[in-house]
């Protein structure tokens, strides 16, 4: 073992073979100081609030003190960055700091980001700033309270240190505020933790992550067999399945999901350039390292998804002790039944149906679609206020149709005669399509107001909140935290951050594109 300050012999750059994990120490950092933390996440872990507000806590979750029973490791995996294969990854800047059993017997790995260089930095420095730090704090328990799977953020600790990174504001390095956020998860195992193995041929290895992922993760399959493979295989594609039908219905797009960003318990990881639609685009991604292949854009995560299982699928064939690729394939294709049928309904709660009727509503999906990414119609208002409509309204009248939607639209001079026309032409079958459906007003908009949040992190909405911690005032992140922990409901003194984008942060920075930079 090494001391703290001196953790070069642990954490020392390097090959890590047969070995799904390396014992590292976090690096001491000079002040830490607690941001904020999540009540919530420190209670699934038996954290009391008096706990989390002492200056220990701190301490630990900046990585400078390991409390009693901590054996902290950095887990070994590689993956698909942008469709090429990129060998060894790895916790570059991840430092595990062991599994609590909490006293209802449930098992949460706690897990600092940003705690200094492990034997999978490769070139990088192993820290995170402040601006990304944020970003993930606030993006994690926002999903989390939207009913999308998530890993969870327990805390956001300044470090006192600063890291220098450059790309972001205008090209130059720049000295930023160092901090760690500790994630809060069952497991951090990726996609590319089995591609690695499979990979490098070392199927012992393989073979033994599999069944302890089995045996731990999803004990409800029974012992690991080549058959419980598959069954394992099929029930990771259809989680996916899940997460992304969520992804869609709030337009969150995550910006980088390379198989190493994919997490084995379909739960959101890794929050970097990820991004929210404003304006309704099929084509957008946050990434700007992505901007001219749009690999990840928002239209694109579904088929993402089901490339990224394909490189799963083929990493864990071996196991399956046959030459048979079929019933692999098979399980790889429930991913595209249980993707379609999750959007279908998902799609027919957002418009307040109580079922998808393939006869009408297909068109009735794709036409909508179409018009929202017609002209700039901000995604989140359209749908809130979609429940508005009367669906017994007079329909003759395109303008006074489309009143209650009027809040949607960055462009006014895009809502041309023509465009009225067209949406006309489509809330008119809509709101047919309501009445043939039947609920009652009342309960379509309860509804609908439950699938179809108020508020999500807008992207200038982070970026606020950042700006005001850089000059040390945390205020707006606890504001937030706040906000987002109630998205589907009205909070009436609170709805000015339901409204869209303003202009000024159209172009800026860290509003609408980011960088890897974090
Ligand atoms: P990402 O694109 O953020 O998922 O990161 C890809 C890989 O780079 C992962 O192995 C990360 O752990 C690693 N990485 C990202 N940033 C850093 C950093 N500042 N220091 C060390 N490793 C990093
Ligand atoms: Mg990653
Ligand atoms: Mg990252």
């Amino acid at each position: 073992r090494t001391l703290p300050g001196d953790p070069e012999p642990l954490n020392f750059r390097r090959q890590v073979l047969g070995a799904c994990y390396s014992k590292v120490l976090p690096t001491p950092v000079s002040q830490p100081q607690l941001v904020v933390y999540a009540w919530e996440v420190a209670q699934l872990v038996d954290l009391s609030v008096s706990a989390c507000d002492s200056p220990e806590f701190a301490q630990i979750f900046a990585g400078n003190a390991l409390a009693d029973g901590m054996e902290p490791y950095a887990l070994c995996y590689g993956g698909h960055q942008f469709g090429s294969w990129a060998g060894q990854l790895g916790d570059g800047r991840a430092i595990n700091l062991g599994e609590a059993v909490n006293a209802a017997g449930k098992r949460w790995t706690l897990q600092l980001k940003g705690a200094g260089p492990t034997p999978y930095s490769r070139s990088a420095d192993g820290l995170a700033v402040l601006r990304s730090s944020v970003r993930e704090f606030l993006c994690s328990e926002a999903m989390h309270h939207l009913g999308i799977p998530t890993t969870r953020a327990l805390s956001l600790v300044l470090t006192g240190d600063t890291v220098i990174r450059d790309m972001f504001y205008d090209g130059h390095p720049k000295a930023e505020p160092g901090a760690v956020v500790c994630r809060v998860a069952p497991s951090f195992t990726r996609f590319g933790s089995f591609q690695l193995f499979a990979a490098r041929g070392d199927l012992t290895a393989l073979k033994q992550l599999v069944d302890y992922t089995i045996t731990t993760d999803f004990p409800h399959l029974g012992a690991p067999c080549p058959a419980v493979y598959l069954q394992w295989y099929t029930e990771v594609c259809r989680r996916t399945a899940e997460m992304i039908v969520h992804w869609q219905r709030v337009g969150f797009v995550h910006g980088v999901m390379n198989t190493d960003n994919m997490s084995i318990l379909g739960l959101t990881i890794d929050y970097g350039p990820y991004g929210w639609l404003e304006n309704f685009d099929l084509n957008w991604t946050p990434n700007t390292t992505d901007a001219s292949g749009r690999r990840y854009r928002f239209g694109n995560q579904p088929s993402i998804a089901f490339w990224n299982l394909g490189q799963l699928a083929n990493a864990i064939f071996p196991l399956l002790e046959t030459d048979d690729i079929s019933p692999l394939q098979a399980a790889l294709n429930t991913y595209q039944q249980h993707f379609a049928e999750g959007w279908q309904a998902m799609m027919a709660s957002k418009l307040g149906l109580q079922q998808f009727d393939p006869a009408s509503d297909y068109d009735l999906c794709t036409d909508l679609l179409t018009l929202l990414q017609s002209v700039e119609t901000d995604m989140t208002i359209f749908f809130r206020r979609l429940a508005l409509l009367d669906s017994h309204a007079d329909t003759s009248d395109d303008a006074q149709l489309m009143a209650p939607l009027l809040e949607a639209y960055y462009l006014p001079e895009q809502l041309t005669p023509a465009y009225q026309a067209q949406l006309g032409a489509w809330l008119r079958p809509y709101l047919q399509r309501l009445r043939r459906d039947g609920l009652p007003e009342a309960q379509r908009r309860q509804n609908m107001n439950a699938v179809n949040p108020n508020y999500v992190l807008r992207n200038y909405l982070a970026q606020v909140a950042i700006d005001q911690a850089e000059q040390g005032d945390f205020s707006k992140i606890h504001e937030l935290l706040e906000l987002l922990r109630h998205p589907y409901d009205e909070q009436p003194d609170k709805r000015h951050f339901a409204a869209k984008r303003p202009d000024w942060a159209r172009q800026r920075a860290g509003c609408s594109m980011l960088s890897c930079s974090s």
